[in-house]
């Protein structure tokens, strides 16, 4: 089904990506109607309807499912039951979500889908992290199962008498144990897939970390990177047919001696992603929109010779002034208010000529 300009696309969750998809969206002549609980979402600043409810309100979801033609979410902490009422509307499908929410399946699922993934035990009490720590040595890292999102949720074990203390720092959840991967560098593969199986990459980019939280992307990646990309590609292909995705996938992966390793996959537009606002000729943005209303792929190639994009974390944004007076930095402030620290205030963005 193609869906025209001027229809309504309803996002569900009103952060940044919400809003860099409303801008694409408003670019290629549709309106956007988020659903976002906080009442400064800063999606809802650039669209042309908000409702402010949370995400299991069915009375709100299902005024959405009536009033759009085609919906989408911006990230995967999200209650699955509520959003069947948007049926066949909803793009990537409720499936995309299931997996990507809870980590022990996802895990499970990239295997059965042939990617190479850390070794990982389920944990569900204190016990289970001394027999991980006993069968995949140090370190390790704990990561609960669901909610966790920039290193949140996440404990590492790095001696055998830390266990405990990890164990309690996560809440006691229900969580998964994670071989500590020994990478040369990390990097993403960014699809994007319509519904007859048509997909196209950007050129990955190479990220850095710190504290559990994107710094830094870099396109192109660097050589070590790049002769792991063609087998990373073919296991995010494969991730994204078994799920009949439709839209925009990201998967994150360890450059290790060994090859590609699967961190972990977002069903979604990515912050590794937001360099191709500028950077390419069609942006993931612009591209999952294309996708969910079934408009042809725009070009994914580069525009210029690459591109470095930077995160403005918490109070980073209040230096925008410098930032704005360099003419060829592009700047994206994302319009939230309290710049906490760990908050993604913002990004930058140089396309190397
Ligand atoms: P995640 O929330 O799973 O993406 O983790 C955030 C960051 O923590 C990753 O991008 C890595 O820098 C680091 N990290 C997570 N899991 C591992 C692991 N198994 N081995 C090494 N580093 C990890």
């Amino acid at each position: 089904m193609i869906v025209g300009p001027g229809s309504t696309i309803g996002i569900i969750g009103g952060g940044q990506l919400g809003r860099m998809l409303a801008v694409a969206a408003a670019q290629l002549g549709y309106k956007c109607h988020i659903l976002d609980p906080n009442p400064i979402a800063a999606a809802a600043q650039v669209s042309a309807h908000f409702t402010c409810a949370a995400y299991d309100d069915l009375g709100a979801l299902r005024e959405m499912a009536d009033s759009v033609v085609v919906a989408t979410y911006e990230f995967e902490n999200l209650p699955v039951g509520p959003l069947e009422v948007l049926g066949d509307k909803l793009n990537p499908s409720t499936r995309s979500l299931e997996i990507a929410q809870d980590r022990a399946r996802e895990k499970a699922f990239i295997e059965e889908c042939g990617g190479r993934v850390a070794p990982w035990r389920e944990i569900s009490a204190i016990d289970g992290v001394n027999s991980a720590v006993a069968e995949l040595g140090c370190p390790i890292v704990l990561k609960t199962r669901r909610w966790g999102y920039d290193g949140k949720g996440q404990a590492w074990v790095r001696a055998d008498d830390e266990t405990a203390n990890a164990w309690s720092a996560i809440g006691e959840e229900a969580a998964i144990a994670e071989a500590g991967v020994d990478f040369v560098a990390e990097f993403s593969v960014i699809v994007a897939r319509w519904a007859d199986g048509r997909h196209c990459f950007w050129d990955s980019a190479r990220n850095e970390h710190g504290g559990g939280i994107l710094r830094r992307s870099t396109v192109p990646c660097s050589a070590e990177v790049a002769v792991q990309i063609a087998e990373a590609r073919e296991a995010a292909l494969r991730i994204a047919e078994a799920l009949d995705h439709v839209g925009v996938l990201t998967v994150e992966f360890f450059a290790s001696r060994d090859g590609p390793v699967v961190n972990e996959i977002a069903p979604r537009v990515h912050n590794s992603g937001h360099w191709t606002i500028e950077g390419a000729v069609t942006s993931q943005f612009e591209q999952h929109i294309r996708a969910i209303c079934g408009l042809p792929p725009g070009s994914t190639d580069l525009v210029g010779s690459g591109a470095v994009m930077n995160n403005l974390i918490g109070d980073e944004v209040h230096g925008w002034a410098e930032l704005v007076a360099q003419p060829d930095l592009h700047v994206h402030i994302y319009g939230k208010g309290e710049a906490r620290p760990g908050r993604k205030m913002g990004h930058v963005t140089r396309v190397a000529p």
